[in-house]
């Protein structure tokens, strides 16, 4: 009998080979090695020959030196949340290539001295949003409640309709984030229903702000009744909205989703949004406000445990002054040329024999914002059991199981992945 381990080339003898040689400085040499180690695995149980351990080294490499991986977001779900929300746009990808090394985020560069930590981003906010004296970033929509409950109402109260005491997911309940801060909240209404009258009759001395929160992931309908900002600001204590989504201004595909500009004009002392759901941006928490109010936010101990990094700032401003996001550009899409693209993805599917047929379809927005809205779109229909190799397979593509069957709805891809969605279909057969 031969012993074929003999013939199973040395871990160093792959690493030397020029094409292994160039990955090991693309990933470092611990990935590679462990790529090798699978390889000569595969060899040792005679799944392939020796002579294909390079070949299956190079193949079981990650794409990069992170194990997170691009998805392809068939689910029609603009901003999913297990798939990191909004995509950022390439400008801000570029911007985060530029920040990435260093940088001048806290220098300013003519006189050499210290200079106010992204100083550029806070401008293009208060730009886009005038109504706002000033703004101020943190690292998440919870992070900017947790600081603006802090600053403003610890040891006092937050005045909270109870229709608005919302769970945005996974667990996470805005009431219980509040008074973990030290705040006390003070509901008011009932979950249907609650008046001006019964905000006024909750203020008192301790009260430090009235919360307002956008129910951003469900709609309450029928016998109903809340108070909008407009209202609310009557009552001479400062009110605090947290309109989750992000959006700057009024959004004409949205016409139900509040705004921040919206917000401010109407009354509110402080607008309290997340960057990458209708932003489009990374991940961020946005105060925008009365000056007064942000810089004793800004000021705050806590502020500095909040603080965004260098590639928040570059991606979020990139976001601001750049292009339509991806996510703006999907809201704005035309359904007759999503349909037109299902078409002809399901006509090259169907030709090469898969049982592909286009359909129309409908999008949501997902991800905390416009809940119960629909948005036309078209999808590639399949049987079911594509799903899940789809779903395992490279890259990997998440699609929307729907009636027994797997749609591959349209709406979240940009038109240049139908490409590579085709040829990823193809792949799983
Ligand atoms: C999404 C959302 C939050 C939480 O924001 P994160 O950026 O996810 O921390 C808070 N309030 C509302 C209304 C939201 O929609």
């Amino acid at each position: 009998m031969v012993d074929t381990r003999r013939q199973i080339p040395g871990t160093d003898r792959v690493l030397s080979e020029p094409e292994v040689a160039r990955e090991v400085a693309r990933l470092g040499a611990d990935l590679v090695k462990r790529a090798v180690h699978e390889a000569q695995r595969s060899a040792r149980d005679d799944e392939i020959a020796p002579g294909e351990v390079v070949e299956r080294t190079l193949a079981g490499l990650p794409a990069s030196a992170s194990a997170v991986r691009r998805v392809l977001n068939a689910t029609g779900v603009l901003l999913h949340t297990n798939l990191g929300r909004a995509p950022l746009s390439e400008a801000a990808v570029d911007a985060l290539r530029h920040a990435a090394g260093t940088t001048d985020v806290e220098l300013d560069l003519r006189t050499g001295k210290r200079g106010p930590r992204g100083a550029s981003v806070l401008r293009a906010l208060t730009e886009e949003v005038p109504a706002a004296g000033a703004a101020h970033v943190v690292n998440n929509g919870a992070a900017a409640l947790s600081l603006a409950a802090t600053a403003l109402a610890q040891d006092r109260e937050i005045v909270l309709a109870r229709g608005e005491m919302v769970e945005i997911g996974d667990g996470f309940r805005i009431p219980e984030l509040l008074t973990a801060t030290g705040a006390r909240l003070r509901e008011v209404g009932t979950t249907n229903r609650v008046r001006l009258d019964d905000y006024r009759a909750a203020l008192g001395p301790d009260t430090g702000f009235i919360l307002k929160v956008h129910p951003s992931n469900f709609v309450i309908s029928g016998f109903t009744a809340d108070v909008p900002v407009a209202a609310l600001r009557e009552l001479d204590v400062p009110v605090v909205a947290d309109i989750g989504s992000g959006l700057l201004r009024p959004h004409p595909v949205l016409p139900r989703e509040p705004d921040a500009t919206t917000s401010l004009t109407d009354g509110a002392d402080l607008v309290i949004a997340s960057g990458d759901k209708l932003l489009g941006g990374p991940q961020a928490g946005l105060l925008l406000g009365r000056e007064e109010i942000v810089q004793r936010l800004r000021r705050h101990p806590l502020a500095r445990a909040l603080r965004v990094d260098k590639l928040t700032l570059a991606a979020l401003e990139a976001t601001l002054r750049g292009p339509r996001t991806p996510v703006e550009r999907a809201l704005r899409q035309d359904p007759e040329q999503l349909r037109l693209r299902a078409d002809r993805l399901a006509d090259a599917l169907a030709a090469a024999g898969v049982p592909a047929t286009a359909r129309d379809s409908a999008a949501t927005v997902g991800g905390g914002g416009a809940p119960g809205v629909e948005l036309p779109s078209a999808a590639v229909e399949l049987p079911e059991h594509y799903a899940a190799p789809l779903r395992t397979g490279e890259p990997p593509v998440l699609a929307r199981l729907e009636q027994g069957r797997c749609l591959l709805d349209l709406a979240a891809l940009a038109p240049d992945d139908d490409d590579l969605l085709r040829r990823t279909v193809l792949g799983v057969r």
